[in-house]
């Protein structure tokens, strides 16, 4: 449009514009406003052993309680916080609420195994994510051990070996580490192997459907055995249905995740439930 009548003045909307690209406008100015007046909060989906059921850990996940709109979901919203450079405050207040949470629970004798953070793809590419987990885990207390950081294969994208050398850094405290949505991404097995990981968390698109759909079946246990060879332990998430976790269980998986064994939960459902020392 600024081409077409000749001037150099930018037009803000052009009738090309997506009602997405709207919304992905509104959104941003609102996520602004949520972190201003604290509109978020968090709630912890259980992961459990598949052998014995045992829990074995807790996932984080971010709520977004709009005043007008209601729940927004972090599919919707994470993504565009990664665009404007907001995850790193919006990423930094949830490693903190959690590691609160995560301290309260252990005072009060409570056992979750780790506590599982999402690590947002420039959340983790900052120079000054390292520290800034550090300072969290110091200011609140929170055992370094207890923590575990889910990262994506598009974290691992960038400069392998700056890579490498945070997860090492990050192993080195004690933090777990953890390859979420694994299948969706292009990690090769040859850097797999170079990265200082702990668990493979097998994208919920792959379990969707086992063990009817012949190709996801395939890849699950591709995943499983590809895991086990480099010694990680491997998870599934997004288990809906028991023919599901039996067949994960059959097939070696050692641990799930998914409204099947419970959806995430807030802290007021959940404590009741979690097992004490
Ligand atoms: P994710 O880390 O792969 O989390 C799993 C998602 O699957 C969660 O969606 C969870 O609620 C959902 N889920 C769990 N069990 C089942 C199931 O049995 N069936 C189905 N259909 N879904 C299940 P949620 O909470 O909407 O989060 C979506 C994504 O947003 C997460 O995917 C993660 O990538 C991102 N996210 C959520 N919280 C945070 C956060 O605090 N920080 C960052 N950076 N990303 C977050
Ligand atoms: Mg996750
Ligand atoms: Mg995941
Ligand atoms: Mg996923």
């Amino acid at each position: 449009i600024a081409k077409q009548n000749g001037r150099n003045n930018v037009t803000f909307y052009d009738s090309t514009m997506t009602l997405n690209s709207v919304e992905h406008l509104k959104i941003q100015s609102a996520l602004h406003e949520a972190i201003q007046e604290n509109q978020f909060h968090l709630v912890y989906q259980p992961k459990l052993s598949l052998l014995d059921s045992k829990l074995v850990g807790l996932e984080t996940l971010i709520r977004w309680q709009h005043p007008e709109h209601g729940v927004i979901s972090p599919a919707e919203f994470i993504p565009i916080a990664e665009k404007t450079g907001l995850i790193h405050q919006i990423g930094l207040m949830v490693l903190t609420m959690a590691c609160k949470q995560g301290k309260t629970w252990l005072e009060a004798g409570y056992q979750f195994g780790h506590l599982a953070v999402n690590v947002a793809s420039l959340q983790f590419q900052r120079s000054s994510f390292i520290d800034d987990v550090e300072k969290v885990l110091a200011d609140t207390g929170f055992p370094a051990n207890r923590l575990e950081l889910e990262i994506t294969e598009s974290c691992m994208m960038y400069e392998p070996e700056k890579v490498i050398n945070d997860l090492k850094r990050l192993g080195n405290m004690g933090i777990q580490l953890s390859v979420d949505d694994f299948g969706t991404g292009y990690s090769s097995l040859s850097y797999l192997k170079k990265l200082p990981i702990n668990v493979l968390k097998i994208d919920q698109s792959f379990v969707a459907d086992i063990p009817d759909d012949s190709n996801n079946t395939a890849i699950a246990k591709a995943i499983v055995a590809m895991g086990h060879a480099l010694k990680l332990t491997v998870i599934a998430e997004g288990v809906e249905t028991k023919e599901q976790a039996a067949f994960l269980l059959e097939n070696g998986c050692d641990q799930a995740q998914g409204y099947f064994f419970s959806k995430p939960q807030l802290p007021a459902t959940l404590t009741p439930i979690l097992p004490q020392m």
